[in-house]
């Protein structure tokens, strides 16, 4: 991985240049914070000429390391108005990998709106308008690719919602058997992509030469203790069987399940729409349905699933924990089908369903339609992909949704719609939404993982647990590697060092690795503070502090002071 592609939108023209040898040490979510402050003014328009869509493999992307080829997708969000950095699993950030390309940059944008595809080869690049493809759901995106240039070839689309410039757009990734569509979906970055003119990317690696490591036997040794490591965990069995609709049983327990707009933290309904629940219909159902599937290639985890309909066809792959909690108790639904049915359509449509089942919550908050039904859900989510007014509103995301209709009580934490974590019984994902420079993003820094060393309920530990919380995942983001192998990671951080000798050949050790995560945070930050919306300008939303949450009666009472002294400590070496 050692080029850099960059594509002017506006003339057509593709370039490429090698890395120099600072940028040879970025990756990820660390590459994207560095291009970004290098070249994006922070206060440019989101989706104006001067915004960067950046799109990157991980350090460790073109390796055999079991989960690393999740690739990121990164630029100043429309949502947020600051950095922003969402990953995906899919074939494509492999491919990308194998071709040698560090990173894709998108820049300026086209004069007049028309729909282009990138394609990418070891052999050529080119960009070519694709009006065939203009205002088409992502999967027919998927399949008339497919049928152009066959089924090995990895592609990232955007929907109708990143055609029109929706702040809730995502970017849509294959998987590697073309069953799954995974999502790059949070902070718009779809939006940014269709802002670019660009529908689609096709990556074709077949004639690309394999990387070569730095040494070979070292990284297959380690690599495959770091799988051991992975497999011997008992939340990895868990994670297989039953995917990350695992946690959903223990959050409503834990009363943090969003239900019905944040109202309570516990949903009647939740035995109906659990891990335990979602596996039992694949088996019973059979047909295409699908337990402990992977995303991509050499996955040992194996979390993903394919969700059938009674009659054993698809509806939708995967459908995980966050899907279910925004989509299903967040809108008081608790009937699987209903709920893969909304999971689908926004997948679809090309939104987050994150930011669209808060949205959505928000309608049925202002009584536009009733908590509960699905079938109404649907239909608001089908008018997004339509572009009605209605529907154009819904996919700018749940602020905006809340500004039209008149919902002051948004769970939105610097513009983005809170994930599927109550802060009220999670505080430490509190912190995590309030000081990460991603907004409300359980990715950056998820303190579920710690409910039984840190009290979720209490103020204690908090800040601190975030903190490591946030540099973890900015070290995973920046690798190309999966959340889900933490269990290593903190039983043996010096994996990391050792993959990084092994693949480039660098005398690292973890504390290097530690500081790339904090200098990744801090990069972040610098961004948002010159872009003006840094982390002292965004508090929990008022009613968190106000509106005590059943079952536990809890507010949240961390203060904004206290939060924000976060980053005011020096992180010694080797704490994870
Ligand atoms: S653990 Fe799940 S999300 Fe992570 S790489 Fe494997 S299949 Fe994908």
């Amino acid at each position: 991985m050692n080029e850099i592609v960059r594509v002017n939108t506006r003339t057509g023209t593709i370039t490429k240049h090698e890395v120099t040898s600072e940028e040879a040490r970025w990756g990820g979510r660390y590459l994207i914070a560095k291009v970004l402050l290098r070249e994006v003014p922070p206060t440019c328009d989101p989706l104006g000429r001067f915004n960067k869509l950046i799109i990157t493999p991980g350090l460790l992307g073109d390796t055999i390391v079991t989960t690393a080829g999740k690739f990121s997708v990164g630029g100043k969000s429309p949502l947020t108005g600051g950095v922003k950095e969402s990953n995906a699993g899919g074939e494509a950030g492999k491919q990308i990998a194998r071709l040698g390309i560090k990173a894709v940059i998108l820049e300026d944008q086209p004069i007049h709106s028309q729909a282009h595809l990138l394609t990418l080869t070891a052999n050529a690049m080119t960009l070519a308008p694709c009006a065939e493809l203009k205002g088409k759901e992502v999967s027919e995106t998927f399949a008339t690719l497919r049928e152009r240039r066959g089924p090995k070839v990895g592609i990232l689309c955007v929907g109708p919602a990143g055609e029109m410039k929706l702040a809730g757009a995502g970017v849509a990734v294959t998987d590697a058997q073309d069953i799954q569509v995974r999502y790059a979906a949070r902070g718009g970055l779809g939006a940014v992509m269709g802002s670019k003119g660009i529908k689609a990317i096709v990556i074709d690696d077949s004639e690309a030469a394999p990387a070569r490591a730095f040494d070979a036997g070292l990284l297959r040794e380690t690599s495959k203790q770091f799988a051991q490591t992975i497999l011997d965990d008992p939340k990895t069995e868990n994670r297989h069987k039953f995917g990350t609709p695992a946690i959903l049983a223990a959050a409503n327990a834990l009363g943090l399940l969003p239900t019905r707009s944040f109202r309570t933290g516990a949903f009647e309904h939740a035995d109906a729409i659990s891990g335990e629940q979602v596996a039992e219909v694949i088996a019973a159902r059979g047909g295409d349905g699908q337990s402990g599937t992977t995303c991509l290639r050499g996955c040992v985890i194996q979390c993903s699933n394919i969700f059938p309909d009674p009659s054993g066809k698809k509806t939708v792959a995967s459908i995980q924990y966050e899907n279910i909690a925004l989509l299903g108790s967040n809108c008081g639904i608790g009937d699987l089908d209903g709920i893969a049915e909304l999971n689908d359509l926004c997948n679809q449509v090309g939104v987050d369903t994150m930011e669209i089942g808060a949205a959505i919550g928000v309608a049925m908050d202002a009584g536009l339609i009733p908590f509960g039904d699905a079938k109404a859900a649907a239909d608001l989510i089908r008018q997004i992909g339509l572009g009605t007014p209605l529907g154009r509103i819904l996919g700018s995301g749940a602020v905006i949704a809340g500004k039209v209709l008149g919902v002051s009580r948004v769970p939105a934490i610097k513009g983005q719609g809170i994930p599927g974590y109550d802060p009220r019984a999670l505080k430490g994902n509190g912190v995590t939404y309030v000081t990460s420079p991603m907004g409300a993003d359980h990715t950056a820094g998820n303190a579920f993982e710690t409910a039984r060393t840190v009290n979720p309920l209490g103020k204690e530990k908090q800040v601190e647990n975030s903190r490591r919380l946030q540099v973890r995942a900015a070290i995973l983001d920046s690798m190309g590697i999966c959340l889900f192998t933490r269990p290593p990671f903190v039983k043996h951080p010096e994996f990391f060092a050792t993959f990084l000798k092994a693949r480039y050949g660098w005398d690292v050790t973890y504390a290097d690795v530690q500081r790339l995560g904090i200098d990744c945070l801090a990069t972040e930050r610098e961004f948002n503070q010159r872009a003006g919306v840094s982390e002292e300008f965004f508090d929990m939303p008022e009613f968190m502090r106000d509106e005590p949450l059943a079952p536990h009666q809890s507010v949240y009472d961390l203060s904004l002071e206290d939060m924000q002294q976060i980053w005011n400590v020096e992180l010694p070496a080797g704490v994870f």
